[in-house]
């Protein structure tokens, strides 16, 4: 495999990149959307940034939104149409609860549209699981707790819901399938001492990757990295063993532990990012990015009430350009380290491009 998490992929898209900046005129599509299909979700993480109130993330979530089908074959036609070459579904909720969801998967095979999901895992098996095996590119499963007790406690659910995970993993892995199955690890102060622990686990029964994330639990960035302080060092030692011991490139380990505690300040005036990659939650609305979904005075870039979203994307430039991240996202932003890549790639003297 090749490097699964890297902030380069989107320089595979010059001509794409040269069309973001305002000076020009052309919109093209995005190139990837989030989909948020439904905000109904069993497990009730503690951490959960939509159901968190001190956190601008999904401050206008309504819990039992959901995209209404005829809409979602709608939204696959245009990015059909227009374009698109991926979609990854994620929550507010869990895509799995969706209830047209393989009818989606199968439009967006047929549309030759690659596809992924973040879920719980609960409800990765039969129908959903055969056709992520047949057509999806990658899953990733969020964890938390180390063992059955911990993993419940952590969701307000049943300790047997643990197993079930586990199961639907290591069943889906013996399905020879080449849609990649990955796990992000949220890590808080209580599962700290068992990051490394984890990491084996997930090695042992042969996931393709895991991604390690702090757990956020404020829009600020000294209280998440004040709440991270006491447990940052064995964190990072732990880590760092993980890395030395298990990372391949069968099983390729991700490391934003630190990293994402610094994506908060940000002193750029707009967003490449938007165009790129932007979000559609359950309440039809079209958001700048996984950051600001559901945060309707900040992030909405425009409703697909009452149009298609082919219509609101192409309606006018300007729209891209509302958000100052300096002025706007001072919160968690994931991909703030691609943004300023984009933007100094973009900002390249040309007279001097040639002195290589
Ligand atoms: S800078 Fe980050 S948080 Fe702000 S709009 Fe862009 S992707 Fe979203």
């Amino acid at each position: 495999m090749g490097l699964l998490y890297t902030n380069m992929k989107m320089f595979h898209f010059k001509e794409k990149l040269d069309t973001l900046p305002a000076a020009s005129n052309e919109i093209q599509a995005p190139l990837h959307v989030r989909i948020k299909p439904t905000n109904a979700c069993a497990h009730d993480c503690w951490y959960c940034a939509y159901r968190k109130e001190n956190i601008q993330l999904g401050k206008d979530m309504e819990k039992r939104g959901r995209i209404p089908e005829e809409k979602m074959m709608e939204i696959i036609e245009d990015f059909s149409e227009i374009g698109v070459r991926a979609v990854t579904f994620s929550g507010g909720g869990d895509p799995f609860y969706y209830p047209p969801l393989p009818q989606s998967l199968e439009k967006l095979a047929e549309a030759d549209i690659r596809f992924a999901a973040l879920t719980n895992g609960a409800r990765l098996d039969g129908r959903l699981a055969e056709l992520f095996a047949a057509y999806g590119s990658w899953i990733r499963i969020s964890l938390d707790g180390w063992d059955r007790n911990s993993y419940a406690q952590y969701r307000n659910i049943s300790p047997t819901e643990y197993d079930r995970m586990w199961n639907n993993m290591a069943q889906f892995k013996k399905m020879n399938t080449g849609c990649l199955l990955g796990v992000v690890i949220v890590i808080d102060q209580k599962n700290a001492p068992h990051v490394y622990d984890m990491v084996r686990a997930l090695h042992d029964i042969g996931v393709n990757s895991v991604k390690l994330s702090p757990c956020i639990i404020s829009n600020d960035q000294q209280k998440s990295i004040d709440y991270q302080s006491s447990c940052a060092d064995a964190v990072t030692e732990q880590i760092e063993r993980a890395i030395n011991d298990f990372h391949s490139d069968q099983f390729q380990i991700s490391n934003g532990y630190r990293l994402q505690l610094q994506t908060f300040h940000k002193a750029y005036h707009w967003c490449p990012y938007v165009q790129i990659n932007p979000v559609i939650g359950a309440d039809l609305n079209v958001y700048t990015c996984h950051d600001k979904a559901y945060n309707i005075e900040q992030g909405l870039l425009f409703s697909m009430q009452k149009q298609r979203f082919i219509r609101g994307w192409f309606a006018d430039k300007k729209t891209f350009m509302q958000v100052d991240p300096s002025h706007d996202c001072n919160h968690h932003c994931l991909v703030d380290g691609k943004n300023s890549m984009i933007l100094e790639y973009l900002d390249v003297d040309q007279e001097h491009s040639v002195f290589v």
